[in-house]
């Protein structure tokens, strides 16, 4: 049977109103941490811009009927399992937004006061803040009953950590040596125990 749509609108905008809130404190702080060494290469500049992008097609989707050709059925199975994703999403990206402080940027950057970070949730996984955003994306892509809305974020944030990921684990060697490396020694990156 399929489900009003608006349900799904109400979980999106919901989620997307609870990762604004969760990084707008971090964001106002971090501009305070003097930025010693920047990475952001026109790479970085194009890739965050295109994420940006990506951020707002679902909430187009949520306010205006432009997507509206592009609609499908939305049904009980995907719309609990998006549900899910986007809730454990968030709350690992309170966690490592949390846990980071002020050593959290949007980009590739070193702050003056730098420290690696390698515990709490960082004890786990390397990238507890990219897998989160991965699995806020998929929770959209599984809750959103169209086919332009549902995939966006997904497509840009796979894009963006595919294309930044040895980027960033070679600035973190540059800096912390051999701390890091035994750091990412002991961890994965993505996926605790296997990826
Ligand atoms: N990749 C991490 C952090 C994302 S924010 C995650 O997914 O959780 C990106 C910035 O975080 C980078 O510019 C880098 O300066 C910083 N960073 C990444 N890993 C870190 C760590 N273990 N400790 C401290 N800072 C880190």
């Amino acid at each position: 049977m399929p489900i009003n749509p608006w349900i799904a609108k109400a979980v999106v905008l919901a989620g997307a109103v609870v990762m604004i809130a969760i990084r707008a404190p971090h964001g106002r702080r971090s501009r305070s941490a003097k930025v010693a060494t920047n990475r952001k290469t026109s790479l970085e500049i194009g890739l965050l811009a295109f994420a940006w992008v990506a951020f707002f097609i679902p909430l187009v989707w949520v306010a205006t009927p432009v997507f509206g050709f592009a609609e499908y059925p939305l049904r009980i199975g995907p719309l609990v399992a998006g549900v899910m994703c986007l809730a454990i999403g968030l709350w690992l990206f309170y966690r490592s937004h949390a846990d980071l402080g002020t050593n959290w940027s949007v980009t590739l950057e070193i702050r003056e006061q730098h420290q690696l970070v390698t515990n709490g949730i960082y004890r786990r996984i390397r990238h507890p803040m990219y897998s989160a955003m991965l699995l806020y994306a998929i929770g959209q892509a599984l809750a959103i009953p169209n086919w332009v809305a549902a995939p966006s974020n997904l497509i840009a944030f796979a894009i963006l950590i595919a294309l930044r990921l040895r980027h960033e684990e070679r600035m973190m060697v540059d800096q912390f040596g051999g701390d890091y490396a035994a750091y990412a020694a002991r961890t994965k990156r993505l996926v605790p125990g296997i990826w």
